[in-house]
C-alpha cells in the first residue's frame, strides 16, 4: 500500500483560484495571472499525458512535445516582458529536450530553465504516476516525495470540519503534486523539532491564511497553508499569493526548500 494520498487533480479549480486572488491579492496580480493562463495550458497537457501514457523513456520529447508550445503561449500572453524575451530566446536557442530532462533529474539550472521545464512537465508528471516513481533515486526520508523523491512545494494544515479536532499537516510535492502526511512542529528540509529553532513568519493582515515556516538549523523555510482558515484555498495556487511572505524570509536570510514555478 502506498502512503501517498489522494491526488488533487481539478486543474480548472486551479485556474479559478488564481483568477480569484489575482482580483483580490493586488501584491501577487501579475504572477497570478500568468499562472492561471499557465493552468489552463497545463490542464490540456494532463489531460493528455492521461490519454497518450508516453514510455519513460520518451517523458522529456514527450513533454516537450506535447507541454511546451502551450506553456510558451501563455508565457508570450500573460508572462512579464522579461520572461517573454527569456523564454523565447531559450525556446528558440535551448535544446528542449535537455532542459526538461535536467529538470526531471533534479539538476540545478538557471531560473528560465526551470520555469519552462518544470511549467511543461509537472502536469505530466501528475497524470503519470508511474513515470514519478522512475524518477526516484535513493531518498528514503520522508522530507521527499513518498512517489517521486522530490522536494516539497508547501505544507498544509488540512481543514476538519471539526473544531476541536486539530487538522493534520502534509506536504505536497513540488515535482508531481503528491501530498504525504508530516509531523506538525519539525522543519520540512532537515528535521529539525527544536520549536525554539523554528520561526513563524506571517502577514496576518494580508495573509491570515498563510505563513512561512522557518529554521535557524538549515536557515531553509517553506510556506504553510491554513485551509481552517480559508476553506477555499487551493494551496498550490495560494502559495503563489504567498510573495510578502518570501520577501519577509529573504530579508531574514531564509531560502525556501523549492521556488515555486514562478521563481519565488
Ligand atoms: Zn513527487
Ligand atoms: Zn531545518
Amino acid at each position: 500500500m502506498s502512503v501517498a494520498l489522494e491526488r488533487p487533480t481539478d486543474y480548472a479549480r486551479r485556474a479559478r483560484r488564481a483568477r480569484d486572488l489575482a482580483e483580490r491579492y493586488e501584491h501577487a496580480a501579475e504572477p497570478l495571472t500568468l499562472y492561471g493562463a499557465l493552468l489552463d495550458a497545463q490542464a490540456a497537457a494532463f489531460e493528455r499525458a492521461r490519454e497518450d501514457r508516453p514510455r519513460a523513456d520518451e517523458l522529456a520529447a514527450y513533454v516537450v512535445r506535447v507541454a511546451l508550445p502551450g506553456v510558451m503561449e501563455a508565457t508570450m500572453t500573460a508572462g512579464t516582458e522579461l520572461l517573454r524575451e527569456a523564454a523565447l530566446l531559450r525556446f528558440h536557442d535551448g535544446d528542449l529536450d535537455a532542459i526538461v530532462a535536467a529538470w526531471l533529474r533534479g539538476d540545478e539550472q538557471t531560473p528560465t530553465d526551470t520555469y519552462l521545464a518544470r511549467a511543461a512537465a509537472a502536469p505530466v508528471l501528475e497524470a503519470l504516476p508511474d513515470a514519478a516513481a522512475g524518477l526516484r533515486g535513493r531518498e528514503s526520508d520522508d522530507r521527499h516525495c513518498p512517489v517521486c523523491g522530490g522536494l516539497p512545494q508547501l505544507a498544509v494544515f488540512t481543514e476538519t470540519g471539526e473544531a476541536l479536532v486539530t487538522g493534520e499537516r502534509r506536504l505536497v510535492c513540488s515535482r508531481c503534486m503528491t501530498e504525504w502526511r508530516y509531523a506538525r512542529m519539525t522543519c520540512a528540509s532537515c528535521g529539525e523539532t527544536g520549536g525554539a529553532n523554528m520561526p513563524i513568519l506571517q502577514d496576518p493582515g494580508r495573509l491570515p491564511h498563510v505563513r512561512a515556516d522557518a529554521c535557524d538549523a538549515c536557515h531553509r523555510y517553506l510556506l504553510t497553508i491554513d485551509m481552517r482558515r480559508e476553506p477555499r484555498a487551493v494551496p498550490i495556487v495560494d502559495e503563489v499569493a504567498g510573495l510578502p511572505l518570501d520577501l519577509i524570509a529573504a530579508e531574514r536570510g531564509y531560502a525556501k526548500i523549492t521556488p515555486n514555478v514562478m521563481g519565488f
